[in-house]
C-alpha cells in the first residue's frame, strides 16, 4: 500500500520569510551602495537589517486577496449610494463643503504619499520594510481612487470639486497641504518614512479618518464612511511600520537618536499644522455635531501620545517639542482657522458661512475656556454686519508662513489675543514664520525652504495671471484675473453658502428629505 505523503505546511512565519527575505539578494555586478545610494546620506546607520521585524507578516498574495474583498464591499456601497441618490440624503448641503475641502486639501495628498512610497520601497535596503512600503504605496493610490470616486457622486450636483487639482496646484489655502507632500517627497528615505508612518499617520491621522468620518455618518453621507473604514485597517498597518521603523532605528545605533528625535519635532510641528483644516472641518463644517475638534484630540491624539512615548522613553525618545503648545491649541484654532477661511472665502473654492444661533450655542458648550470669551463675539459681529448687507471680507490675501504655508492666523501658547509672529534674517532676506516650531525647522534646512514656493508671493508678483490678461488696462482687477486663472467662479465656488447656487438647488431637488422621495 502506498505511504500517504505528508504536504508539508509553512507556518506563517517560513511563508512571510519565503516570500520576503528569502527574495532578496546582495547585489554582485554592482556594489550595493550604488545600487542603493540613497539611504546612507542622512546619517542613520543600520547594522542588521535582520533585526526588522514586521509584525503584520502579510505577504503580497494574501495582500492582494485581502484588498480585493475591501474593494468590492465598498464598490457596493457607493453604488448603491449613488442609486439611492443619497448626495441628497445628507442633512444639510452645508456639509458638502467638507467634501470639498475633502477633496481639495487631503485627496492630492494620498497620491503624494503613494509616489513617496513607491520610491521608498526601491530605495530602502531592508527587505521586509520594502514589501511594507510596497504594500503601503499601493494603499495610499488605492485611498486616492477611492476618495476620487465616492466624491465624484457630489460633484455632478455640487459645485466646488470640479478642479480639485488644479487648485492643489495653484490656491493659495492648499499650499499648506501640497507643500508639506512635496517636503515629505524631497526628504531622504529614512525621513520620509518617520514623517508619514510615524509622525502623521500613528500620532495625528485618527481624528480625520475615524472620528471626523464617524461625524460624516450622522450627517448622512455612508458613502464618506465606507471609504474611510476600507482605509482604517490599511491606516493600523502603516502606525504599525512607523512605530516599528522608529524602535529598529533607535535600536540600531545610538547615534540615529538626535537624527530622529530632531525628524519627529519637525513632522509632528508640520502634520499638526495642516490638521488644522481637519479641526475646522469638525467644528464648523460637519453641521450635525457630533464630537468636537476638542475632544476628538483629547480622545484620539493625547492619550497616544503620551502612552507611545512612554514607551519610547527607554529608547530616550522625548514627546515631539510642540507638543505642548499643540495642545493649548485644540481650544483655539477651529476657530481661527474658519475666522480666516470666512473673511478670505472669495479666493477659496468653497462656501463658508455664519454659524445658526444653536450651532453657537454648541460651540459655547464645547469650548467652555474660549469659545465665549474670543470667538463667539466676533461671529455675532459678522452677523450683525451681514444683517445690515455688509458682509466682512478681506478683500486682500493673508500672509503666509514660510514653513508650513498655513497664513498666519495662530496666537501665541497661553495668550489668545496675540497673533504669532517670528521672522529671521537668511542671506539678507526677511522671512516670516507662524510659530517657533515653524522657524526652527526653516533654520535647520534654510537651503530647502528658502525655495518655498508661497501662493500669495506668486499672485502679487504677478505670476498667478492668465496669459492674455491684460494688466494695464484701466479696469484691471487683479482678484478676479486671480480667480479666472485658478478657474475659481466668484460667487459660485465660494462666499456665502445661503442664497448660493447649491444651496438653491439642493432645496429644489428635495435635499435634506428621505433620498426616495427626492425628486429628480
Ligand atoms: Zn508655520
Amino acid at each position: 500500500m502506498d505511504k500517504r505523503v505528508e504536504k508539508k505546511k509553512h507556518s506563517l512565519g517560513e511563508r512571510y520569510a519565503a516570500m520576503s527575505h528569502d527574495l532578496n539578494w546582495e547585489t554582485t555586478y554592482q556594489p550595493m551602495d550604488k545600487v542603493f545610494p540613497a539611504d546612507k546620506y542622512e546619517g542613520i546607520k543600520v547594522h542588521d537589517w535582520d533585526k526588522w521585524q514586521d509584525p503584520f507578516r502579510l505577504t503580497m498574495d494574501s495582500y492582494w486577496k485581502y484588498q480585493g474583498e475591501k474593494e468590492k464591499k465598498l464598490y457596493a456601497v457607493i453604488d448603491a449610494f449613488a442609486q439611492n441618490n443619497g448626495q441628497f440624503g445628507v442633512s444639510d448641503a452645508r456639509y458638502v463643503n467638507a467634501l470639498k475641502l475633502f477633496i481639495q486639501a487631503v485627496t492630492p495628498q494620498e497620491y503624494y504619499a503613494h509616489r513617496s512610497f513607491a520610491n521608498l520601497a526601491r530605495n530602502i535596503r531592508g527587505d521586509e520594510l520594502r514589501v511594507a512600503c510596497q504594500m503601503q504605496a499601493a494603499d495610499e493610490l488605492r485611498h486616492f481612487q477611492n476618495q476620487t470616486h465616492t466624491i465624484s457622486n457630489f460633484n455632478k450636483y455640487f459645485n466646488g470639486m470640479h478642479n480639485a487639482p488644479h487648485w492643489f496646484d495653484h490656491a493659495w489655502y492648499l499650499s499648506a497641504p501640497k507643500s508639506f507632500s512635496e517636503d515629505v517627497m524631497s526628504a531622504g528615505p529614512f525621513e520620509r518614512l518617520i514623517a508619514i508612518s510615524f509622525s502623521f499617520d500613528a500620532l495625528l491621522t485618527k481624528p480625520l479618518f475615524v472620528s471626523y468620518m464617524s461625524g460624516a455618518a450622522h450627517n448622512g453621507d455612508l458613502a464618506a464612511v465606507t471609504v474611510s473604514f476600507s482605509g482604517q485597517s490599511d491606516e493600523t498597518r502603516h502606525m504599525t511600520t512607523g512605530i516599528e521603523a522608529v524602535k529598529f532605528l533607535l535600536a540600531q545605533d545610538a547615534a540615529n537618536l538626535p537624527i530622529v528625535q530632531r525628524w519627529i519635532d519637525k513632522w509632528f510641528w508640520r502634520g499638526y499644522r495642516v490638521m488644522t483644516m481637519a479641526a475646522m472641518m469638525h467644528d464648523y463644517m460637519l453641521t450635525k455635531h457630533t464630537t468636537s475638534w476638542k475632544e476628538a484630540w483629547e480622545m484620539y491624539v493625547e492619550p497616544v501620545v503620551e502612552s507611545l512615548f512612554a514607551e519610547l522613553a527607554v529608547y530616550g525618545l522625548r514627546k515631539p517639542k510642540g507638543w505642548a503648545q499643540a495642545c493649548d491649541g485644540k481650544e483655539h484654532i477651529s476657530h481661527q482657522a474658519w475666522n480666516v477661511f470666512y473673511g478670505y472665502n472669495e479666493s477659496t473654492a468653497f462656501h463658508t458661512w455664519l454659524p445658526e444661533v444653536a450651532e453657537l450655542d454648541w460651540l459655547s458648550k464645547k469650548y467652555p475656556n474660549s469659545f465665549d470669551r474670543y470667538y463667539r463675539p466676533r461671529l455675532e459681529h459678522y452677523a450683525q454686519l451681514q444683517a445690515q448687507g455688509e458682509r466682512f471680507s478681506n478683500h486682500t490675501l493673508p500672509m503666509q508662513c514660510q514653513t508650513c504655508q498655513m497664513p498666519m492666523i495662530f496666537t501665541e501658547q497661553n495668550s489668545p489675543r496675540w497673533i504669532a509672529y517670528r521672522e529671521t534674517q537668511h542671506q539678507g532676506e526677511t522671512f516670516h514664520f507662524c510659530s517657533d516650531h515653524c522657524e526652527e525647522i526653516f533654520t535647520n534646512e534654510p537651503e530647502k525652504y528658502v525655495q518655498a514656493n508661497l501662493p500669495v508671493h506668486q499672485i502679487l508678483q504677478g505670476h498667478c495671471f492668465n496669459p492674455d490678461a491684460n494688466t494695464t488696462a484701466a479696469d484691471f482687477n487683479a482678484t478676479s484675473a486671480v480667480l479666472d486663472f485658478c478657474q475659481i467662479k466668484q460667487g459660485r465656488d465660494n462666499d456665502t453658502y445661503p442664497g448660493s447656487e447649491d444651496d438653491v438647488n439642493f432645496t429644489s431637488w428635495g435635499g435634506g428629505q428621505d433620498p426616495q422621495e427626492a425628486q429628480l
